[in-house]
Formats: structure tokens, C-alpha cells, sequence
């Protein structure tokens, strides 16, 4: 495989398809999906969940559509919905027309259990007189039996030779809105086949690292792949397959968006130090309290809990609001700067109250807004914790001097 040039904002090219009103390839944010867990019939429970999706992040949201009461239920569900609907559809052709019926704006189509040439063209026809665009959805777990005799196995040749099959089909009848995913829950099959993908077609991509599993584990897998992917340019919309909430997998999507500087941030970026022998407060407990009390609040800020004030606003001066500890003490820092210095068991209370002043009025504001003499107070707090616990709280030094001592001058073990 060649070395590719493209990495996480340099974008590997790709042709541009619409679902609904939402970009997918072509220069567009790469966007995150998810998949509602309720029955389609059930067109209430269903767009609750939809709406839930959307507030936790998700773009688009598909749905099975796997009888006649779904299709139905869509019909229902996709004038109500806040984001596009993505049908999905195994074996049965018939259910993927009766969804474009229904008025979806995205099919996603399964070759490795819908095989029939005419029934496929079918489908492609009628998504293409309705321009709504056709997700080819290969997983190698359902991978045509042809492909996997011919290839020995699901290999990545195998998960993209199925996707090209299927587009040589749609190009018979003059369809090419389409985007392709190569799943496996393999995480390194993933990668090399979305990688092949990437050079062999030029559609947008849909990444996934399929059944995944419950979290961490799950999380850990789809961010194994999807990141690996998207730090090397690849990839136009993401999917998590977690068997847990899929409120999860819509929330996972867009932080990992947002961690990689792919979206703007639409909520809380909390960064805390990992404590030690310097913290003067319970650090882990802090930053707890910090993430419940903010992590739903949609503020589109950074913030810091450092364990000290000796290194903490410091390594922290990129954060757009901090606290650190020190002497019974919390220096509330903005931009690195401090503003306040309040007691310790009002830090968390004066963070929160500070969050909201500062999303609301701004750095500059709150900046002029900052207590007369904190930074002079803040500094005597510094100072006489160096003198206390000395610049060197882990005695790193005392322990070098100790084993050089050891080995005494010059003299090395054999
Ligand atoms: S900020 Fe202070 S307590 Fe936290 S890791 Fe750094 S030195 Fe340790």
C-alpha cells in the first residue's frame, strides 16, 4: 500500500453526495451517525430517540426498516425528524421501495444479503429518480459467500471487490450517488480495508468498526479505527456500533469529531491533571464534580482542574478557564491569567458560576472583571508552597544523588 500525503485536516478528496439537507465527502465537516434501537413501527418511542440522537450529536440517524410496519412507521417518523433518516435494509428489496416511499432521504443496502442483479438495479433506479443517495454497506460478516470462497476469507480485496460489484451494478443504470463502508469488527481488517477503499474508490466513505461491543472495550475498538482513519484523511461520516445506549455512540462520535479539531466544539472540553504528590486537593473528585456539573450545559468552553498552583495554571494557560489548589486555597485562572482566589470548598461553586459569566460575557470582559491584587495573592500562595514542599516534591533529585552514591565515581556494572 502506498504512504498516502493526507492527514486529519487535509482531507483525502472525495465526490460530494447529499442526504437530505446534511454533505457528506467533498470538503464537507465529516458528520456522525447512529442507529435508533426501537422498533420503526413504533413512531413515538422512535423519534424520541431520533431527537435524543440529534441533542447528543448525531447528524443523521438510520433506521431498520425490515417489515411493512417500519416502512409505515417512517413514512410517519421522517417528516417529524430533526435530521435526516437512513433506512436500512437485508434480504428484502421490497423493504428498501417501500422506505424510498416512505419519504427517507438515505437507503443503506447490504450486498452480502442482497444479491439479485435485478432487484438491486431495481432499487438504484428508483433511489435515483428520487435523488436520494444509497449507502453500500459491505461487512465482513455478511460477506457474499462468492467473495469469500474467491478470496479465501474476508479479506480486505474481498470487502472491496463486493462494494465494486455492486457499484458496476448501479452504473448500469446511471447511479453513482453513493457512499461505501468495509466493515469488520476486526480492527486492523477495518483499517487495511478502508484503506484499499480509499484507492480504489473515489465515493465518500462511511467508517465503523462493527459490533464492537459495550463500552470501554467499544469505544476503545471504534476509536482504534475510526481515529487511525481520520488522522490519515480518510473518512467522511462515522459511525460507533456500541451495545449500549445509542445516545452513547452519537455522543463518542461527535467528541472524537471534536477532539481531532474536526467540528467546532459544541460542549464541555474538560482537561484535568492525572494528581500526584504535589495535588492539594482531591483531583479526581474535583474534576467529577466539575464534568456532572457542566458536561450537559452545551457551554462550548475549555476548562482545567489542576491539582496545584504551583504547575497547574501554567500547563493549563491554553485553557479558556481554570482552577488550581494550593494552600486551602483555589486560584481561578482565565487564559492562564487569575481572576480570583477563593476558599478551597467554594473552588468548584466559584468554576461553575464562572463558566456561565464567561460564555455569556466573554475573556475580555471577565478578564477586566478580575479581583484587584488575586494575581499577588495567588503568587504568595506559590511561593510559599515551592518553600514548603520544595521544587522538588517527588525528591527525584535526593533519589539521583542516591544511586549515583551507589555506584560511586565513574563506575559502571558489568
Ligand atoms: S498540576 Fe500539580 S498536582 Fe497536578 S500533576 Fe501537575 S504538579 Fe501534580
Amino acid at each position: 500500500m502506498g504512504q498516502t500525503a493526507w492527514t486529519t485536516t487535509e482531507r483525502r478528496p472525495t465526490n460530494q453526495i447529499h442526504v437530505g439537507g446534511v454533505a457528506v465527502g467533498g470538503g464537507a465537516p465529516v458528520t456522525v451517525q447512529s442507529m435508533t434501537t426501537t422498533k420503526t413501527a413504533d413512531v413515538d418511542g422512535t423519534l424520541a430517540q431520533i431527537y435524543a440522537l440529534a441533542a447528543a450529536g448525531a447528524d443523521l440517524v438510520r433506521c431498520t426498516c425490515n417489515e411493512e410496519a417500519a416502512a409505515e412507521g417512517l413514512a410517519r417518523i421522517v417528516p417529524r425528524s430533526p435530521v435526516p433518516i437512513i433506512a436500512d435494509i437485508h434480504f428484502h428489496h421490497e423493504m428498501a421501495l417501500a422506505a424510498l416511499e416512505a419519504g427517507v432521504q438515505g437507503l443503506r443496502l447490504n450486498p452480502g444479503n442482497l444479491r439479485k442483479e435485478a432487484e438491486i438495479k431495481q432499487v438504484a433506479g428508483e433511489a435515483k429518480d428520487r435523488g436520494v443517495p444509497i449507502r453500500i454497506g459491505v461487512n465482513a460478516g455478511s460477506l457474499h459467500p462468492d467473495l469469500y470462497k474467491r478470496f479465501g476469507g474476508a479479506t480486505p480485496e474481498a470487502l472491496v471487490e463486493s462494494a465494486r460489484m455492486e457499484l458496476a451494478y448501479f452504473a448500469e443504470v446511471g447511479f453513482d450517488d453513493v457512499k461505501i463502508s468495509v466493515k469488520a469488527s476486526s480492527v486492523p481488517l477495518m483499517i487495511e480495508s478502508y484503506r484499499l477503499a480509499s484507492e480504489t474508490f473515489d465515493h465518500p466513505l462511511h467508517l465503523g468498526v462493527t459490533e464492537a461491543g459495550p463500552p470501554p472495550a467499544g469505544l476503545l475498538k471504534g476509536t482504534a479505527g475510526i481515529a487511525t482513519l481520520l488522522a490519515e484523511g480518510i473518512g467522511d461520516t462515522i459511525r460507533y456500533s456500541l451495545t449500549a445506549d445509542p445516545v452513547e455512540e452519537a455522543r463518542a462520535g461527535r467528541q472524537l469529531l471534536e477532539v481531532l479539531g474536526l467540528r467546532e466544539r459544541k460542549g464541555l472540553d474538560l482537561i484535568a491533571c492525572p494528581s500526584c504528590g504535589r495535588a492539594e486537593i482531591d483531583v479526581i473528585a474535583v474534576a467529577n464534580a466539575v464534568q456532572e456539573a457542566l458536561g450537559n450545559r452545551n457551554l462550548p468552553i475549555q476548562v482545567a482542574v489542576m491539582g496545584c498552583v504551583v504547575n497547574g495554571p501554567g500547563e493549563a494557560r491554553e485553557a479558556d478557564l481554570g482552577i488550581a489548589a494550593g494552600r486551602k486555597r483555589g486560584h481561578l485562572f482565565i487564559k492562564g491569567k487569575i481572576v480570583r482566589v477563593v476558599p478551597e470548598d467554594e473552588m468548584v461553586e466559584a468554576l461553575l458560576a464562572e463558566a456561565e459569566k464567561l460564555v455569556s460575557e466573554g475573556v475580555e470582559a471577565r478578564l477586566a472583571a478580575a479581583d484587584a491584587g488575586a494575581e499577588a495573592e495567588a503568587e504568595a500562595d506559590r511561593r510559599e508552597l515551592l518553600d514548603a514542599k520544595g521544587p522538588d516534591a517527588n525528591a527525584s533529585e535526593t533519589k539521583v544523588e542516591l544511586i549515583r552514591k551507589k555506584f560511586g565515581d565513574g563506575h559502571q556494572p558489568r
